[in-house]
């Protein structure tokens, strides 16, 4: 078989900057260890995330010019409205400015004290705010989840048994939804199978629990159902995702994952009343319902972006690109949470600084390790971002997170090349201490020092 290449030509370049290791130094200490501080004009190779960090189409583009700024029933908005229909289903479609947008209304109306909320895994916005409401944010992910090297074809799968446990010992009232994320982006990206789906919403069905999703990477969870799913293979990945958005109550989707735009939410719900309160809330902090917080044009790039995401030709390519950079990591000797994900690739680097106690934050030093070597930023996943009630998570994991459309091969050999040299040095890895921390989402901007 031929290389999969990326199924586009470039038109507009980005230069990106060189650095050198001594101005690195400098630039981390400056950042105080913490790459979120990092400006971006000193970032050669940008993992940081997959979130609004794609590049859009020609198409997208003639969008931005098209869209119309009209405050109420915006032509753009239609559009839009009639794209996220036919797509998924709902037919309530709510725009907002960003997921967690989306997570806000709907938690502020269904969570509160005394809720329960049990989702495969919560990612961090998700759990904060279900956590803000008052609400007790719950992880049912399948234990298969928790071993890294340990091959399982849906490893975002939820744990069904448990989650029948849990609404039979705290009753159905106290859980008013279950969700699931899909992909599991806190699990390593990695996907829930449709048979998985089916099994919670019959366990919804029997407690009459809505179902919801938090959908962002719902294109490249439909190409692993394709890829791996038994009888799924000749269906397209529209009618996959169409069968996906079908078993749900409602969604909570970040356009800037698989919406390919470089900002913008959406929250789909099917309750009438449930849409006509969200509404009032979404009036009040993001803007009318035919704008959400977003500009016309947002809305234009959206309703084109999730037209071209389900293109099979850009998933097989966006998948593949993925795994080779899964592959590579794996052989210089990094574990990596298998199989690879759909966006990212996720080290284990409570194994590769197996030196470092998950209290001195081997994530943020190796982070902060791949910067220092490669200009290579990366996202710690372990416990700075979930460790802050005190509790170390499972997993200290670095994500690499690839954005869409935007790196060619030779950059990912570049971070290969970068990961293999530090791979060597890895010993000389330091651990770091928290000088500064807010309450909630610490990982933005806590402040770090080394621990020599
Ligand atoms: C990105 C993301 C969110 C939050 O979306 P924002 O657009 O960053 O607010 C929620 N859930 C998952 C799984 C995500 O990946």
């Amino acid at each position: 078989m031929k290389t999969i290449i990326e199924p586009f030509k470039i038109k507009v370049v980005e230069p990106i900057h060189m650095t050198t290791l001594e101005q690195r130094e400098d630039i981390l200490n400056e950042a105080h260890f913490n790459p979120f501080k990092i400006p971006a004009r000193d970032v050669l190779i940008d993992l940081l995330t997959d979130s609004g960090t794609g590049s859009m189409s020609n198409l997208q583009w003639a969008g931005i010019m098209k869209g119309d700024e009209s405050y109420a029933g915006a032509e753009s908005f239609y559009h839009f409205q009639k794209t996220l229909r036919n797509l998924t289903g709902f037919e309530h479609i709510l725009p907002t400015h960003q997921g967690r947008a989306s997570e806000r209304i709907l938690f502020e109306l269904v969570g509160g004290p005394g809720k329960i909320i049990p989702n495969n895994n919560h990612f961090d916005t998700t759990r904060a705010n279900v956590e803000h409401s008052g609400a007790e944010a719950l992880d049912l992910v399948i234990p298969e989840a928790s071993k890294p090297n340990l091959i399982h074809p849906f490893k975002g799968n939820m744990d069904v048994t448990r989650l029948e446990a849990l609404i039979k010992e705290k009753g159905r009232e106290t859980i008013p939804l279950v969700m699931v994320t899909i992909t599991n982006n806190s699990g390593g990206g990695q996907p829930v199978s449709l048979k998985n789906l089916r099994a919670v919403r019959a366990i919804c069905n029997q407690y009459d629990i809505p179902l919801f999703l938090d959908a962002c990477r719902f294109a490249e969870n439909a190409w692993f159902i394709k890829q791996r799913e038994a009888g799924q293979a000749d269906r397209s990945v529209r009618d996959i995702v169409s069968d996906i958005f079908e078993l749900a109550d409602g969604a909570t989707i970040s356009a800037k994952k698989d919406g390919l735009v470089n900002i913008g939410g959406i929250l789909l719900l099917r309750d009438q009343e449930l849409a006509e309160h969200a509404g009032a809330l979404l009036i009040l902090t993001e803007g009318y319902v035919t704008y959400g917080g977003l500009a016309g044009r947002d809305l234009e790039a959206m309703a084109q972006g999730f037209e071209e995401v389900v293109e099979e030709d850009y998933l097989s390519y966006r998948i593949r690109s993925t795994e080779y950079l899964g592959e590579k990591l794996k052989a210089i000797g990094y574990q990596i949470i298998e199989p690879p994900g759909g966006h990212a690739i996720y080290i284990d680097a409570g194994h590769c600084c197996s030196h470092i106690p998950p209290s001195h934050y081997p994530g943020q030093a190796l982070v902060c390790g791949l910067y220092r070597t490669g200009g290579v930023r990366a996202c710690e996943i372990g416990s700075v971002m979930f460790g802050g009630n005190g509790k170390a998570p499972d997993l200290e994991l670095v994500r690499l997170a690839l954005p869409r459309r935007v790196y060619t091969q030779s950059h990912i050999d570049y971070v290969v090349e970068s990961a293999a040299e530090l791979f060597e040095q890895r010993d000389k890895l330091i651990g770091l201490r928290i000088t500064n921390s807010p309450p909630f989402l610490r990982h933005f901007t806590a402040t770090f020092k080394e621990i020599i």
